[in-house]
């Protein structure tokens, strides 16, 4: 029995879209590709690719580093599995969710990664293309700070030092 059945689907149909991808693109379809594909939507979390290897590896699933990046690329190729760059160097993964746009706050000092979505914002944007004939293609959005656990951490060292 499966009990978060609307996980389950969407990653069914991830499975059988990247499948498709795939076969499209002669492609090998192969154990390692749709396991990695299953880590990703098995969490809401965004991965780095050596997060992704150590998932993978922790399963009992082998699969080389040089797979994980070329996976993730196709994965990111055929609109399954966004990138984005959060830290200074850094890539991460997530899963697609359709009709579930969002973007992203970002604590520089511990990595914590909040997600939002405005849509004021959106129309704003969708708006300023309009007035420059403008036609997007990609767009993203990240705001760089320190998260609220964070500012109190830095509340209670200055404190600390201060007394
Ligand atoms: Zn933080
Ligand atoms: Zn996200």
């Amino acid at each position: 029995m499966r009990l978060d059945k609307g996980m389950s689907t969407l990653a069914e149909h991830a499975e059988k879209l990247f499948i498709q991808y795939l076969r499209e693109n002669n492609l090998k379809v192969t154990r390692e590709r749709l396991a990695l594909l299953g880590e990703i939507f098995s969490t809401k979390e965004h991965l780095d690719a050596d997060d992704l290897l150590a998932r993978m590896r922790a399963h009992k699933k082998k699969v080389s580093r040089a797979t994980v990046y070329r996976t993730l690329d196709l994965l990111v190729q055929c609109g399954l599995v966004r990138k984005s760059r959060l830290g200074q160097e850094h890539y991460f993964y997530e899963k697609v969710q359709p009709g579930k746009r969002h973007e992203h706050l970002i604590c520089t000092h511990c990595g914590k990664v909040i997600e939002f979505w405005d849509p004021e914002i959106d129309e704003r944007q969708r708006q300023i293309c309009l007035e420059h004939g403008f036609r997007p293609s990609f767009y993203s959005m990240q705001i760089r700070g320190l998260c609220s656990d964070c500012q109190k951490l830095e509340h209670e060292s200055t404190f600390l030092e201060a007394h």
